[in-house]
């Protein structure tokens, strides 16, 4: 009987428990993908980069003698529909973390059994599942350093090759076309500007990391922080939507920490935050929607989407060059380095006092690496309301931040174009990325500060008086 290969976040073919298994059940394997609602729910970014994916896995799987099967609407339902039209007896996946997920899956894989069809989840997406981290005293991790402790030495199993054939039903049933799906259509005039940037499918994640591990490794612990240079693995697109596991980043990491590659091990350190914000959110769903620590929901954080200082941050016009061009960076890439994250996190939510949720959202619409659980734990680390958070009266200043990372302004000067003779491509091409709603033109004025860095840091502190965090 065939095996139906239920895909989500895990497009690729190597390292891939729930394809390799069902590849030797004997039967046909029929890969689908379910266009539910939890597509539905993507920001804009997110879901053009999932229909980007969609389509390479697709052109993959062809080259295998595959196919990958498109469908729209309830899981279960889709599901039960190519079970009857296929005669599939088995349904495998790969297990998600966030609530919705888990929801979903549990119900589905209950209904399946009751139905007869072998319904079974593999691990895969993250290395150390949440449940199988427990502290001493049998509670989980609620700090960062004694969770990378506790799973550091542990055993993590060898990233498994691709199947060697994927057996072919003897009639494919029949699938959605791609293209009428529109995952595009939220992104405006956007796509054709950050499509470059996209590094798309399993071997280009694989050349991410080969890279990586040759060229930046050695440097990374220095690199990781220099905005304005290519020193960090830029895995995070890929990693968001399985084109590599995080296995085979780690086994990757691994040869070269043994191989004496300085930063290799800092590298493994930060697969690990990935691994601790996936824990956080399975033990704690309200990270992703509620302070984690409840005693800032007496804060009276600005909500309002539509203030025009959110407005001017959303467009890279803050008049803070930091800030402005790592925005811009999202707006053009899909992606921002991780220092901009923090500074424009630091300036929305304590320069600006804005709700942290705001960011969180605008990131869930523009980034292409986004992904649930290490975006809610970033901006609730960054704001101060989330575990093992920066202390809350830590206000990053946007000003000397740039005197220690971007000390030659590259950064700046390859975002912002406004005021400079030599433009780089990358800032002209901000201005093709945004909406013409915005009105914006590459020969504006630069803006002058909206909340200049030393006033914002004092009205934050003088906001904090008084609390208790
Ligand atoms: P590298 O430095 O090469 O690190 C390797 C991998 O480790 C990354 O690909 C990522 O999977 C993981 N990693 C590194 N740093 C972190 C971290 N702080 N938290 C969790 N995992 C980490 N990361 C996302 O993948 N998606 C998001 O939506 C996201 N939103 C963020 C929002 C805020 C406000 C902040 C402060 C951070 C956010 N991060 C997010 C974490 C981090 O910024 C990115 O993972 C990193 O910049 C990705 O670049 P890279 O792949 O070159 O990372």
């Amino acid at each position: 009987k065939p095996t139906l290969v239920w895909l989500r976040r895990d497009l690729r073919l190597s390292d891939h428990p729930a394809l390799l298994a069902a590849c030797e059940n004997g039967g046909a394997v029929i890969p689908v993908f379910i266009h539910d609602d939890t597509v539905d729910a993507l920001g804009a970014a997110p879901k053009w980069r999932l229909g980007l994916g969609l389509g390479h896995l697709a052109g993959a799987l062809h080259a295998k003698g595959s196919q990958l099967i498109l469908r729209k609407g309830d899981a279960l339902e889709v599901l039960r529909d190519l079970i009857r039209e296929t005669g599939a007896g088995a349904v495998h996946w790969t297990r998600l973390y966030d609530p919705d997920a888990v929801a979903r899956d549990t119900a589905v894989k209950a209904a399946l059994k009751e139905d007869g069809v072998d319904a079974k989840s593999f691990a895969r997406h993250v290395m150390f599942e949440p449940w199988t981290v427990e502290t001493k005293t049998g509670g989980y991790y609620k700090v960062y350093t004694p969770f990378w402790n506790m799973v550091k030495g542990r055993d993590v199993a060898a990233p498994l090759p691709a199947p060697k054939d994927m057996p072919a039903p003897d009639t494919w049933p029949e699938s959605d076309n791609l293209d009428d799906w529109q995952m595009g259509a939220a992104m405006r005039r956007g796509a054709d500007v950050v499509r470059p940037h996209v590094r798309l499918g399993e071997a280009a994640a694989q050349d991410r990391l080969d890279h990586f591990i040759t060229h930046l490794a050695q440097g990374y612990n220095e690199g990781r922080d220099q905005p304005w240079k290519d020193g960090t693995s830029n895995l995070s697109e890929n990693l968001a939507l399985g084109e590599i596991s995080p296995y085979q980043c780690w086994h990757a990491g691994r040869r070269a920490m043994h191989e004496g590659k300085q930063g290799a091990e800092t590298f493994l350190k930060e697969l690990v935050w990935r691994e601790f914000a996936y824990h956080l959110m399975h033990h704690t769903p309200r990270i992703l929607d509620s302070n984690w620590k409840e005693a800032w929901d007496a804060f009276p954080w600005n909500t309002d989407e539509n203030h025009a200082e959110v407005t001017a941050w959303k467009q890279g016009r803050t008049g803070i060059q930091f800030v402005d061009a790592a925005m811009r960076e999202m707006y053009v890439t899909g992606r921002m380095h991780n220092r901009g994250r923090m500074i424009v996190a630091s300036y929305l939510t304590k320069h600006l006092l804005c709700d942290w949720k705001i960011g969180q959202k605008w990131f869930e619409a523009c980034l292409i690496d986004w992904d649930p659980a290490a975006n809610a734990m970033g901006w609730q680390w960054s704001a101060g309301s989330g575990p093992d958070a920066t202390p809350y009266f830590r206000v990053f200043n946007p000003v000397t931040q740039l005197d220690k990372f971007d000390k030659q302004r590259d950064y700046v000067s390859r975002w912002i174009a406004e005021g400079r003779k030599n433009v780089h491509d990358d800032a002209r091409s901000y201005f093709d990325a945004i909406p013409k709603a915005w009105g914006l033109k590459a020969d504006d004025t630069y803006p002058s500060p909206i909340v200049p860095a030393d006033e914002g840091r004092k009205r934050a502190l003088s906001a904090y008086e008084n609390r208790d965090f």
